[in-house]
């Protein structure tokens, strides 16, 4: 269930929540032509605070750009929607959804210069993704049947609504046979990401994760963890890997804004080497969930404060 708040942002005006609706032929409805965004506002001991905020609406641009969506505000309109859309809803931790997609006006594939690009930004509350206890025990995890699109298919880089039909296929895959989630090989059978995470190995003391030519979406805690590693001394690699190597990981982990960090147990009934959460996985988690506690200096510059304190 979604935890409702009062306003919407769209299309730069406010409007109630239950307002905040399109119309039943949009085209992004049909067709999957929408870009969007999740992005987490902590509560820290200075007020409500989104991380990396101009990273992921950057990353909005980009989707719209690969999908040839005209975007009809700019960067600065975007940033100030989401600060607006938590702050009116008097919010002090929050997950930021805006959206911009193909509207109303045709059932075309291509739309014409009728077809609206509509814009909305949602703020609403938002636990742990994959539980409380994952953070510590670990999620059990089963590789899928289904791949992600391969190469010059579906562009992955982009966060693209119709991208999750796959994600769905995924993780419901998953769910379905008693698995937390699902984790998918790319086309060439290597492997790619979890349904909505970006994956992690740790092997021999050194931090792996597939490349972005490994049909993933370039994970901004991805980033973050490669950044945050590096910090804490540990060698990191960006490399492309085969499926046997998820048996044979000292310790697994996902990220994502929804999943941050979250330790894998097992993967196809093989339990991970560490038995469950590992020491640097643990050490990461540290690093990260200090940043909005404060007891992570935030040296890179991530937290956005939306209060003076
Ligand atoms: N891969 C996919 C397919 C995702 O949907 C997400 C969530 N946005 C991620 C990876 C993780 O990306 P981020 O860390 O930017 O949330």
């Amino acid at each position: 269930p979604i935890n409702a708040s009062k306003y919407i942002w769209k299309n730069g005006q406010l409007v109630d929540w239950e307002k905040a609706t399109v119309h039943v032929l949009s085209h992004a409805l049909h067709y999957g032509s929408s870009v969007f965004e999740g992005i987490r506002v902590y509560e820290t001991p200075g007020g409500p605070a989104a991380f990396r905020l101009p990273e992921h609406v950057d990353r909005l641009f980009d989707s719209a750009r690969i999908h040839r969506i005209p975007m009809p505000f700019d960067r600065d309109t975007l940033l100030s929607a989401c600060r607006e859309a938590v702050m009116v809803n008097g919010l002090e931790s929050a997950y930021l959804r805006p959206i911009v997609f193909r509207g109303y006006g045709g059932l075309g594939l291509v739309p014409g210069p009728d077809v609206e690009t509509d814009v909305v930004v949602a703020a609403v509350s938002w636990g742990k993704y994959l539980g409380e206890e994952a953070m510590e025990q670990g999620v059990d995890v089963a590789v899928s049947s289904w791949n992600r699109p391969a190469p010059n298919t579906i562009p992955t880089l982009a966060k693209a609504g119709g991208n999750y039909i796959s994600g769905t296929l995924i993780s419901s895959e998953a769910k379905r046979h008693g698995y937390g989630e699902g984790i998918a090989l790319s086309a060439d059978g290597l492997i790619s990401e979890g349904a909505g995470e970006n994956l992690f190995v740790v092997r021999d003391g050194k931090l792996i994760t597939p490349p972005v030519a490994s049909s993933i979406l370039s994970g901004i805690t991805r980033d973050s963890i490669l950044c945050l590693a590096a910090d804490l001394g540990i060698e990191v690699r960006e490399q492309a890997m085969p499926r046997e190597m998820l048996y044979l990981a000292d310790e697994l982990f996902f990220t994502g804004t929804a999943a941050e960090i979250t330790p894998i147990r097992s993967v196809d009934g093989i339990p991970v080497r560490c038995g469950g959460r590992g020491p640097i996985t643990e050490a990461l988690q540290q690093r990260f969930f200090g940043l909005f506690d404060h007891s992570t200096p935030d040296t890179h510059g991530w937290l956005d404060h939306f209060r003076q304190s």
